[in-house]
């Protein structure tokens, strides 16, 4: 699951981002609304988890934006304003969940894991495409019946794939995620996993969409 964290204090994105990755989870960091913006149309992330004082634009402004996107996203609003009143409005505005600061990490990472099993279609950690089964809770892949080894940033590019079967991911958004899971990105990093992953797949599983980026067929 693809975390964008909007937070404009520095030091705690950094502390939020680094437990967020100790928990598993991948999160990118932007510090204005406009950014947030920005991020939730290219890089399409899971969820936001949205703090709602900006210096740049009012949070509730974000919140509402983000609603009009052709498929909204999830958003988790953080608010340092411990009122009842933001709290209402926010999950008015669309907010699908809501955290007053100062809260705890593990409370944090529980309501993640409450979106994340969400999202997994029909509550299982298996995604099966063809004869390629990931299962996300295991952090394993079986193709053709036999078990195959992935490197962490290759498993990590076919999950996001397969999770978004039937969808064309932009090779902005692929190497935006890559660089997320701490990877300098060089020029032909991602021609270079998705070469590596193909080694290890069925023929024609990923395909090139020319000038945009690739795909993973639904079954
Ligand atoms: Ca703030």
């Amino acid at each position: 699951m693809q975390i964008l964290l909007v937070e404009d204090d520095a030091s705690l994105a950094a502390g939020l981002k680094s437990a967020l990755d100790r928990e598993g989870f991948s999160a990118n960091h932007v510090s204005s609304g406009r950014e947030a913006l920005t991020a939730a149309k290219t890089d399409r992330p899971d969820i936001i988890v949205l703090d709602l004082g900006l210096p740049d634009m009012d949070g509730l402004d974000v919140l509402a934006q983000l609603q009009k996107l052709d498929e909204p996203i999830p958003v988790l609003v953080l608010t340092a304003r411990d009122s009842l009143d933001d709290k209402i409005i926010g999950l008015d505005r669309g907010a699908d969940d809501y955290l007053a600061k100062p809260f705890d990490m593990q409370e944090l990472a529980a309501r993640l894991r409450v979106f994340e099993r969400r999202l997994s279609t029909a509550n299982t950690s298996t995604i099966s495409i063809g004869d390629v089964e990931l299962d996300t809770s295991a952090h394993s892949v079986i193709v053709s019946g036999a078990a195959v080894e992935f490197p962490r940033r290759e498993y990590m590019l076919l999950k996001t794939l397969m999770e978004s079967a039937g969808k064309v991911l932009t090779r902005e958004a692929l190497e935006n995620r890559l660089y997320s899971w701490g990877e300098e990105v060089s020029s032909n990093a991602l021609e270079v996993h998705i070469h590596h992953l193909r080694k290890k797949l069925p023929g024609n599983m990923i395909k090139t969409v020319r000038g945009i980026g690739y795909t993973v067929a639904r079954p």
